[in-house]
């Protein structure tokens, strides 16, 4: 059956790491990781999403599996607008009479103008209408509920796996837009560096992400926690244990988180004064699964001296404002006269 009625609109979060799919009146439909598996050669379409994800370190010479928004950028247009196809394709059923549905996506700000065309056709020739293309971080910070149409600066920080992106926003519009190619994922490589260079084991990109959602701390913490991994010992080739602590993993961490906060000091540098004392009265908030990281919106508070709050849902606020984006825009837009007035 199909998953979704004439009239309705569709969010689309396009992530570097994860593709979620919103429907309204049906919630979210779809989440599933950003990976494509193609046949060698011929690239042909072996398995997308979460089936993809398993094959991502385990592929035999014939099936590659990819990312192809790993870094924010997208470094093969082809096999993203497949993935963006087989997920539309999923909920959109083949016949849909005249009402096709409204669609928003959210993308990382870095990609060019050309991606975005790309993206944006990918969705049209899928079936939808009306496609519209939004910076992540503004999709984020609907989703986060903050009032984006009040004449008040917001700052909103969302970390992705591949990318983040600091955005000041004000009367609906972005102000100010930064985005580094940090995130989640380089905490992950990180470790795995560490790792190899201090305990002369190798690690996969899972163990090591493993390693940074149960014991990854940004900041100080009293306990000590500990962690046994598995991997293969770099001199001698064979598998072995180990137990990692903490402390360690936080001391490996600093460098990208580090460069993290470095870009919100300068988006505050760069944000005009009067936004700038919006912004140290309601704080920075963290959406996107980077900002999960233990500690991490302590230790941006204790840096820059503006409050962060981590989002309620990190993980799913860019897809929940995508999907209510034509409706939040109808409803407020028109408020922005009034509170210039007032
Ligand atoms: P993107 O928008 O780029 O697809 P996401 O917002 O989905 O990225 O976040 C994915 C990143 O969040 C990954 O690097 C993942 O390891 C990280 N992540 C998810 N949960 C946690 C957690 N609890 N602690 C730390 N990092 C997390
Ligand atoms: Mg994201």
């Amino acid at each position: 059956m199909a998953l979704f009625n004439l009239t309705t609109d569709i969010g689309m979060d396009l992530g570097t790491c994860n593709t979620l799919v919103h429907v309204k009146g049906k919630g979210i439909v779809i989440d599933e990781p950003s990976v494509v598996a193609v046949e060698r050669g011929t690239k042909k379409i072996m398995a997308v999403g979460t089936a993809a994800k398993r094959m991502l370190s385990r592929t035999h010479g014939d099936i590659i599996a990819i990312r192809p928004l790993r870094d924010g950028v997208i470094n093969d247009l082809e096999t993203t607008e497949k993935m963006i196809a087989y997920f539309i394709k999923k909920i959109i059923p083949r016949s849909f009479g005249f009402n096709k549905p409204r669609m928003v996506i959210g993308v990382p700000s870095c990609i060019t103008e050309v991606e975005k065309r790309a993206v944006f056709e990918s969705a049209y020739r899928s079936g939808a209408r009306d496609v519209k293309i939004v910076e992540e971080s503004l999709a984020s910070a609907i989703g986060a509920n903050i009032p984006i149409f009040e004449p008040t600066g917001h700052m909103i920080c969302d970390i992705g796996g591949g990318t983040t992106e600091i955005s000041v926003i004000s009367l609906g519009g972005m102000v100010i837009t930064n985005a580094i190619r940090i995130g989640g994922d380089e905490f992950d490589e990180a470790i795995i560096k560490y790792i190899r260079n201090v305990h002369n084991m190798i690690i996969g990109d899972q163990t090591a992400e493993d390693v940074k959602i149960k014991i990854g701390n940004a900041s100080p913490d009293k306990k000590i926690e500990k962690l046994e991994i598995k991997g293969t010992d770099a001199i001698t080739g064979l598998p072995k244990r180990l137990e990692v602590d903490s402390v360690e993993v936080r001391e490996c961490l600093q460098e990208p988180i580090i460069a993290i906060i470095e870009v919100i000091k300068s988006t505050l540098g760069e944000t005009p004064h009067e936004l700038a004392a919006d912004i140290l009265e309601h704080g920075v908030v963290m959406t996107g699964g980077g900002s999960m990281l233990k500690g991490l919106s302590k230790l941006v508070a204790k840096e820059t001296g503006v409050p962060a709050i981590l989002a309620e849902n990190p993980l799913l606020c860019a897809v929940l404002g995508a999907g209510k984006y034509f409706d939040y825009i109808n409803k407020h837009s028109s408020n922005i006269y009034q509170n210039l007035a007032n």
